[in-house]
């Protein structure tokens, strides 16, 4: 099963954590974007983000995918204090080959994915045929706000970082 992951911090040592996400999908990661700074989405008055989209190809169910990511941010001790607010670390499934889903536990395609210059972005970076739902990704980015596509910052490769 293939399957896009987003994954962002805003606290602590931001690269040691998505670095986190790294490591464990070693071995299992197609293609993977450069780590991007992006201005804090739906809750402004917090640090500044990085965010990284990978592309995994993994063994397990949607459903074991999910878990996986709920480890890593177990492990970075993340709590949820407020809505889209700070966090150590997130990770969401923003697609799957050949899977879709409306259960509230997960949701797939990722509803907010279109609406999100961190998510598009980082992803046609990763992958420039990609479609979410069948439109392409520079069709769902020419959509968006510019300025919010303009402030999606890159930093480079991980391993640079
Ligand atoms: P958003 O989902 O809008 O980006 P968030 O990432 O801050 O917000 P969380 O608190 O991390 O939200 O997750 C809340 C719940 O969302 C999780 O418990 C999980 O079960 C559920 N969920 C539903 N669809 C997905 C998905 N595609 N990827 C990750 N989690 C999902
Ligand atoms: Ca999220
Ligand atoms: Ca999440």
């Amino acid at each position: 099963m293939r399957a896009v992951l987003s994954i962002g911090s805003n606290m602590d040592d931001r690269v040691a954590l998505l670095r986190s996400v790294f490591d464990e999908f070693a071995g299992q990661i197609v293609a993977a974007s450069p780590v991007y700074a992006t201005p804090p989405w739906g809750v402004e008055n917090q640090d500044e983000f990085l965010n990284a989209v990978l592309i995994v190809e993994v063994e397990e169910t949607p459903l074991g995918l999910l878990r996986r990511g709920q480890r890593l941010e177990a492990a970075a001790e993340r709590k949820r204090i407020q809505k889209w607010g700070p966090r150590t670390l997130d990770v969401d499934i923003v697609d799957i080959s050949s899977f879709t889903s409306t259960d509230p536990r997960l949701v797939v395609p990722h509803p907010y994915a279109r609406e999100r210059a961190f998510v598009l972005v980082p992803w046609l970076a990763a992958d420039p045929d990609a479609t979410l739902a069948g439109t392409p990704l520079d069709t769902l980015i020419a959509d968006l706000d510019p300025e919010e596509v303009a402030a999606i910052r890159p930093l480079g490769p991980i391993e640079e970082l």
